[in-house]
């Protein structure tokens, strides 16, 4: 008799647990830590992932939702209405509720101001759609934008984009409109730029103190907007006009 192991039982045997590979959402956490960057709920990390992986998370997100169901003590074999639910929610957080944490920025060109338009001007409803950091239930919402343009401009429809890329994530409203602000200065550093967000939280309505009118609103005014209280004041004139077109 031989003692030479046939190849494919080598195989099996040195794949014992300590060299199975980790989870892929490990992979990736410990990437970010080596990077030293942050990935709180309402981060972006799309940087910070290789080819292939968001297929991978999709795979472990959706067996961790079958867990889930499965610990709730749902019949997920038996039951027709929930058998796919943990596939369908794996894709809708990672492409679409949360895809602003796992997908990059939308392209978004800006342009020289070359007539030196130094008028205000307002964007506004954009329709914002987000889920609260505590409960991952829905916040949903409009949001208006005020620009006094700096050198450089970007089409209107673009702040639509940026802010679905940034509501688009698990939030706390505050912060929210504070990441906004952040990437539209960064796209076309504007000389003054106001913000203002009126949305309503699911976690009042549907649990908790269920409350199904109450709303937050909140803004954030930055450069000559912080600095010019007509200016401030000229953007919620504005707003408000804005906002009696839609009755
Ligand atoms: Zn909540």
């Amino acid at each position: 008799m031989t003692a030479t192991l046939p190849t494919s039982i080598t195989t099996r045997a040195s794949s014992t647990p300590e060299m199975a590979p980790l989870p892929i959402s490990l992979r990736i956490s410990q990437r970010l830590d080596a990077a030293g960057a942050a990935y709180l709920a309402n981060d972006n990390i799309s940087e910070h992932l290789q080819d292939g992986e968001l297929d991978q998370l999709e795979v472990e997100v959706a067996g961790k939702v079958r867990e889930l169901l499965r610990s709730l003590v749902i019949d997920i074999d038996n039951d027709h209405n929930t058998e796919e639910t943990a596939e369908r929610v794996a894709r809708m957080y990672l492409h679409e509720v949360f895809k602003g944490r796992y997908h990059r920025q939308p392209k978004i060109a800006s342009f020289p101001n070359v007539k030196k338009l130094d008028e205000i001007y307002t964007v506004g409803p954009i329709t914002v759609r987000s889920a609260c950091s505590h409960h991952l239930v829905p916040i949903l919402g409009n949001c208006w934008i005020g620009i006094k343009p700096g050198d450089r401009v970007i089409g209107l429809s673009k702040f639509s984009r940026v802010a679905d890329w940034v509501f688009s994530r698990p939030h706390i409203q505050e912060e929210a409109v504070m990441i906004l602000a952040d990437e539209i200065e960064r796209l076309c550093e504007p000389e003054g730029l106001a913000i203002l967000v009126k949305a309503q939280h699911y976690c009042m309505k549907w649990r908790g103190v269920k409350e199904p009118q109450t709303s937050m609103v909140n803004s954030v005014m930055r450069g000559d907007f912080r600095h010019d209280p007509s200016l401030k004041q000229e953007f919620f004139e504005l707003v408000k006009q804005q906002e009696s077109m839609l009755y």
